[in-house]
Parts: C-alpha cells; sequence; structure tokens
C-alpha cells in the first residue's frame, strides 16, 4: 500500500475482507499524524428537531415511526446550546435535523448569521436534501460547512434504503454544495442490508473522487421502529473502521470523524455494550496495532480519523434525536459527556483541539500534478 492513491477496487475489497487489519489501521494513524499531528478537532452537534418527512428504512426519525416523540428547539435553546459548545473549547458547531416538511429556510439563515455574529466558530449546516436557492441563502448568511452523506452510491441499494430518492439527485446536491462554496462533507453508512463489499469499495473510491473536505463512515445499527429493525443480528463495527482507514489512505487532508455511531456500537468498557458486535475476528484482535479494547470513538481515531462530534443537545430533549439504539442515552449531564469525552481523547494520546479545524484536502489537491 505504499501508494495510496492507485488503490483499486480490487485492493480495498481486499482490504476490507482480509483476516487482519493491523498494517491498514497503523499506516492510515500514521498518515493521519503526519497531517494533523495528535490533534483531534471537536464539533459539538446540536441536534435541533426531529421531524421528518423521509421515510429512510434505516432511521429511527424516519416519518412512519410513531413511537418517537417529536420536538422543535426554540431559538434561545439552540443558542444556549451553540453558547455551551463556544464555551467548552469547540470550534465547530453542527446545527442537524430531520428533514422538516416546511423547512423554515429564514429562521435557519437567522440563526446562522446570529451565531457568527456571537462566536468565532464555524457553522456547519445537516439539514438534508433543500433547493440549491435555500443552500445558496443559508451560504450567504455565513454557513460554512454543509453534511449531507449520500449513503451509498450504489443506484438499487439507494433507490431501497432513501425511497423516493435517488443518488443522482443525492450527489448532485453535494456537487451544488461545493460550487456554492460550502466546506463539504458526505459519507456513507457501512454494513447496511445488502451492501456488499464490493459496493462499499465502490462507495469509498467514489467519494475519494469528489475532493470532498470531510468524509464519514457510521456503520449501521439497527432501529427497532423501522422496516431494518428486525437486522439485529450485529453491528459491524470492524468494516467501519476499515472504511474509515482506506479514506484516510484515500484522503490524506480530510476531515474524517470518529463517527458517534462507533461509539454507540461500542461504548467505551465501562459503560456497557449495548449491541452485539459482529464479527469474530474482533476477538483475535490483541496486536500492538490493534484499535481494539476502547470505545468506538478512540478506534476510528486508531483508524485515521481525526475529529470527533459529541452531541451538545440540551438533556431534555436528546433521547429524542434517536437515530439508532445508543445514540445520545449516556446519562449525565451535557457538560460531564463532553468533560469525559475530552479525558478519553488525552488518555488515548490525543489533543482536544478547539480549532475551527478547516480541511487540508486543498493542499494534497495542490500538491497533485494531475
Ligand atoms: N436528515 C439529514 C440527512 O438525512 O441528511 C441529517 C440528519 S440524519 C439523522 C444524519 C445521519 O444519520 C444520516 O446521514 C445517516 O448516515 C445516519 N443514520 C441514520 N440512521 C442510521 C442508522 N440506523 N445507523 C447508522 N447511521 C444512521
Ligand atoms: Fe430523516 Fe435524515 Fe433520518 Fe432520513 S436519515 S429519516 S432524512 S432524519
Amino acid at each position: 500500500m505504499s501508494d495510496n492513491t492507485a488503490l483499486t477496487e480490487h485492493d480495498i475489497v481486499h482490504a476490507l475482507c482480509a483476516p487482519d487489519a493491523a498494517s491498514l489501521y497503523s499506516a492510515a494513524r500514521a498518515l493521519a499524524d503526519d497531517v494533523f499531528g495528535r490533534q483531534v478537532f471537536l464539533r459539538g452537534v446540536v441536534e435541533f428537531a426531529n421531524h421528518c418527512r423521509r421515510n429512510c428504512l434505516y432511521c429511527g426519525l424516519r416519518a412512519a415511526n410513531t413511537d418517537v416523540e417529536r420536538f422543535r428547539l426554540d431559538d434561545e435553546e439552540i443558542l444556549h446550546a451553540v453558547s455551551f459548545a463556544a464555551a467548552h473549547g469547540m470550534g465547530t458547531v453542527v446545527l442537524q435535523s430531520g428533514e422538516e416538511a416546511q423547512g423554515d429556510v429564514r429562521r435557519v439563515g437567522a440563526l446562522v448569521r446570529e451565531i457568527k455574529r456571537r462566536h468565532n466558530v464555524a457553522v456547519t449546516l445537516s439539514l438534508g436534501d433543500y433547493a440549491e436557492d435555500h443552500y445558496r441563502y443559508w451560504r450567504d448568511c455565513g454557513a460554512d460547512r454543509y453534511l449531507l452523506k449520500v449513503e451509498t452510491t450504489d443506484d438499487a441499494l439507494h433507490a431501497r434504503m432513501r425511497p423516493g430518492t435517488t443518488v443522482t439527485e443525492r450527489l448532485a446536491r453535494v456537487e451544488t454544495l461545493q460550487r456554492l462554496g460550502y466546506e463539504t462533507g458526505s459519507g456513507v453508512i457501512s454494513g447496511l442490508p445488502g451492501m456488499t463489499p464490493r459496493i462499499l469499495a465502490r462507495d469509498i473510491l467514489r467519494l475519494s473522487a469528489m475532493g470532498l473536505e470531510m468524509i464519514a463512515v457510521g456503520p449501521f445499527i439497527p432501529h427497532p421502529g423501522t422496516p431494518l429493525g428486525a437486522e439485529r443480528a450485529a453491528v459491524d463495527i470492524e468494516q467501519a473502521l476499515r472504511a474509515t482507514a482506506l479514506l484516510r489512505l484515500l484522503n490524506p487532508g480530510a476531515n474524517i470523524p470518529a463517527t458517534s455511531a462507533l461509539d454507540s456500537a461500542c461504548p467505551p468498557q465501562d459503560s456497557g455494550t449495548q449491541y452485539p458486535v459482529s464479527d469474530t475476528r474482533l476477538n483475535n484482535q490483541d496486536s500492538a496495532h490493534s484499535p481494539y479494547g476502547k470505545g468506538g470513538r478512540e478506534q476510528g481515531l486508531a483508524a485515521g480519523a481525526n475529529v470527533v462530534m459529541p452531541s451538545v443537545t440540551p438533556e431534555r430533549v436528546r433521547r429524542n434525536y434517536a437515530i439508532y439504539p445508543g445514540k445520545n442515552t449516556v446519562q449525565c449531564s451535557v457538560t460531564e459527556a463532553v468533560r469525559q469525552l475530552k479525558l478519553r481523547l488525552e488518555h488515548a494520546g490525543y489533543q482536544p483541539s478547539d480549532a475551527i479545524g478547516a480541511s487540508l484536502s486543498g493542499r494534497f489537491r495542490a500538491a497533485d500534478p494531475m
């Protein structure tokens, strides 16, 4: 794996399925160390509403799930959560929600302006599918980044998982965001039912060809209130970690999070695992290079990630942002959860960074002879 940019689909499938991934993880972490050092950027996520018009098969917030207690935070609550993030050393705040049927575009714009007026933070939006005019409006209001995961680039799988939408539309939106000057993030859910290693390999290659500033892989975690809820067999955290490492090798300067889904699937040891982790290879990981034995976030960082995205959603509602089991279920206060996360990072040898943490992808593109 000396020339990472030359990785083929075959190489990637092999790396996803090989009996051992120790050298993959150590190569990805070494590259992350070269580019970002040991600093880890913190992004505080304000999950400000869980109403959604969509019916993504995998997501607990889908419109058809009537068991969800729906909420919308008011402006004051949102700004309070943002102040908390800024005061606790988070250089970026992410405003995230379900996809509202009648999204209040003006209100989001006003919030972005107010956040930028009050704080020296980058603002990321993660609100789903909107018209180009709306994305442009939010950018004009000062939004810096947008996160729109394609989930999978496989046409048939995407259409099945996200009824009423297509990959072509989703990718076109990602391109629109890039054209509008957002630092743009996308990503996939690994291990979706029907996703083969070959599909995931193609997703990895496709995402890596898009010139993204941020790329995320979260393992699929079945939610009992969805049509995929019966898929309780296992969460394949191993595959998500390998995909994270491969994305690092292919995208040296991109911001790559150790996703919250990794931590939900594999909480730090003392909090008890909530879901069975599928891969029997996990039991064999005792090499010095193995990221196992720690929480999912530490494992993601050991596989080359450089970002963590803790929820700073108010305690009153955070449990109701139940995308998948284990999400936002920590018993302690937001303040305590953030304190513990920073301690975990330090304990694992990283430095929580309060920097805005722009992507370094451009540096590598500029150096690219092509
Ligand atoms: N509604 C917006 C959208 O879909 O782009 C943003 C919020 S959505 C809840 C954020 C992300 O949650 C999705 O992009 C998807 O990758 C992830 N997600 C939803 N359900 C999941 C599940 N069961 N397992 C893993 N990730 C999941
Ligand atoms: Fe809605 Fe996003 Fe969940 Fe799909 S993934 S149901 S768009 S919140």
